[in-house]
């Protein structure tokens, strides 16, 4: 099945000049998102994780299934001030300015095998941030899992760990 195909393409979004790869025309085809589900599995059990860290908000979708298909449980990574309790930050360099990622405390027992899950990576910026979050808690980070990887950006290269992308496009 042509997956690639089902992903809608939106130019000038969010701000002019960027090409949106938006996820909803895959979600609402149920075959399609089943199929993506099963490839995205497929891919994630060479890493053999014990937990899966599902970055806001598009991870999130991938990760929930994900991680019933494989047997595994899987935290969510956020944006600052989202989750309650205790949390572990770890802030990171923008273009302008910085950002802040949060993962709840005592979630991911040290030494457990995470691979880090998201539905695009494009510089890596954020899929590295989460990398850093997670080591910050002694997590052993196996890997990174994206559905999209835009090319020409150097994502994966910067990310630091082997990760895998079910699909590619132009940046
Ligand atoms: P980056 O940190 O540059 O790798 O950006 C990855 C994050 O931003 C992911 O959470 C993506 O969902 C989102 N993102 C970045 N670029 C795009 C794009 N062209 N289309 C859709 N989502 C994007």
């Amino acid at each position: 099945m042509d997956l690639a195909a089902r992903i809608r393409k939106i130019p000038d979004f969010p701000k002019p000049g960027i090409l949106f790869y938006d996820i909803s025309t895959l979600l609402i085809d149920p075959k399609a998102w089943r199929e993506t589900i099963d490839r995205m599995a497929e891919a994630a059990r060479a890493f053999a994780p014990r937990c899966l860290a599902a970055i806001e908000s598009r991870g999130f979708l991938l990760a929930a299934p994900l991680a019933l298909e494989l047997g595994i449980g899987f935290v969510m990574v956020r944006k600052l001030g989202k989750l309650p309790g205790t949390v572990v930050s770890h802030s990171y360099d923008l273009e302008y300015g910085s950002d802040t990622l949060q993962l709840a405390d005592g979630l991911v027992a040290p030494g457990s095998r995470v691979l880090v899950v998201d539905d695009l990576i494009a510089t890596g910026g954020t899929a590295r941030a989460t990398v850093e979050l997670l080591e910050k808690v002694g997590a052993e980070v196996v890997g990174g899992l994206f559905l999209i990887e835009l090319l020409g950006l150097g994502g994966r290269t910067q990310l630091g760990v082997p990760s895998t992308a079910l699909l590619q496009f132009p940046a």
